[in-house]
């Protein structure tokens, strides 16, 4: 296998009070392949972010490996961590939120040029005029300020700024979720197109599998801070293994509710608090399945077959 990224055992963990630690990401390893969506969902507080952040190297990981293009990134000299930097990029879900509200698009899409000494003058302006209209906006946008944008430009513009520097990876946290619906399909049309002219490989974060149905190769389904399930994505919607996974997918409604098959899967009470995660199985306070063994017991990462990963007690 091709790898662009590989996570080994990463772990981060982030002390609260009263001494106490979030285990927000907890000893996850996967894979993402040159090329790929490789798709990652689950609820609010699951980690999900946190991986994506400490991909990218906006936080330091408490301990474990990320290996990009073969290189421990965590181990590189000065000079080869700021072009794997510049090769990492990331899109956050609040477009508004992350455009400075101060500065005109031209230089929020130029700070990375700026920063890498990609270009100067002319050609600089240039390049912004080219991004604006790569990511479907005009070169006369580049005077206005972020505001006098709708969300869906707003997120083009911040697609721009992270296509300044020519990634090769780009995490998108939830890119999508904070857009109107009719708005949320023109987006993710926008990435899957620049996936190919710009040979990106994606990191597309969501909360729910729908959302990330119709653009993952791989889907990464996590809770809690673990990975729960892993498989392409075909799988993951015909057959999908883990009970978490299995009650996600029920509440995706259907096209056509006469048709289907499927019956919602209610979860009993709330997320735990990241803080007290039960024993064994985290997913356990919740499952329909749950056994003795799963409190006392953590499930093993399994590959039940070529392509799938879980880890749950029943397999
Ligand atoms: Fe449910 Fe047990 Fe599987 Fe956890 S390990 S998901 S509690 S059956
Ligand atoms: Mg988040």
């Amino acid at each position: 296998q091709d790898n662009l990224v590989e996570i080994r055992s990463l772990k981060k963990y982030f002390n609260v009070k009263d001494g106490q630690t979030v285990k927000s990401v907890d000893d996850i390893s996967i894979e993402i392949r040159r090329g790929e969506t490789f798709g990652l969902v689950g609820e609010s507080g699951s980690g999900k972010s946190t991986l994506g952040k400490t991909l990218v190297g906006l936080q330091s990981p408490t301990s474990g490996e990320i290996i990009y293009n073969d290189q421990n990134v965590l181990d590189l000299d000065r000079e080869t961590a700021r072009n794997v930097n510049k090769e990492m990029q990331i899109i956050f879900q609040d477009p508004h939120a992350s455009l400075n509200p101060r500065m005109r698009v031209g230089e929020i899409i130029a700070e990375g040029i700026d920063a890498y000494k990609l270009a100067k003058g002319k050609q600089r302006t240039e390049r912004i005029y080219e991004l604006l209209e790569r990511v479907g906006l005009r070169p006369e946008h580049a005077k206005r300020f972020p505001h006098e944008f709708s969300g869906g430009q707003r997120q083009r513009i911040g697609i721009a700024r992270a296509l300044a520097v020519e990634p090769k990876f780009i995490v998108a946290d939830e890119p999508i979720s904070a857009l109107d619906v009719s708005i949320q399909a023109q987006v993710i049309n926008l990435m899957e197109e620049l996936k190919e002219t710009e040979g990106l490989t994606y990191l597309f974060i969501a909360h729910d599998l729908g959302m990330v149905k119709h653009i993952s190769d791989r889907i990464g389904v996590m809770y809690l801070g673990k990975m729960m399930e892993l498989s392409n994505s075909d799988d993951m919607f015909r057959n999908p293994l883990h009970p978490y996974t299995q009650a996600l997918l029920s509440a995706i409604p259907k096209a056509n509710p006469r048709t289907a098959k499927r019956e919602r899967i209610v979860l009993m009470g709330d997320p735990p608090s990241p803080t007290n995660p039960p024993s064994g199985c985290r997913f356990r306070t919740r499952c329909p399945h749950a056994m003795d063994i799963c409190a006392a017991k953590d499930p093993e990462w399994k590959q039940v077959e070529d392509e799938h990963w879980v880890a749950c007690h029943l397999y």
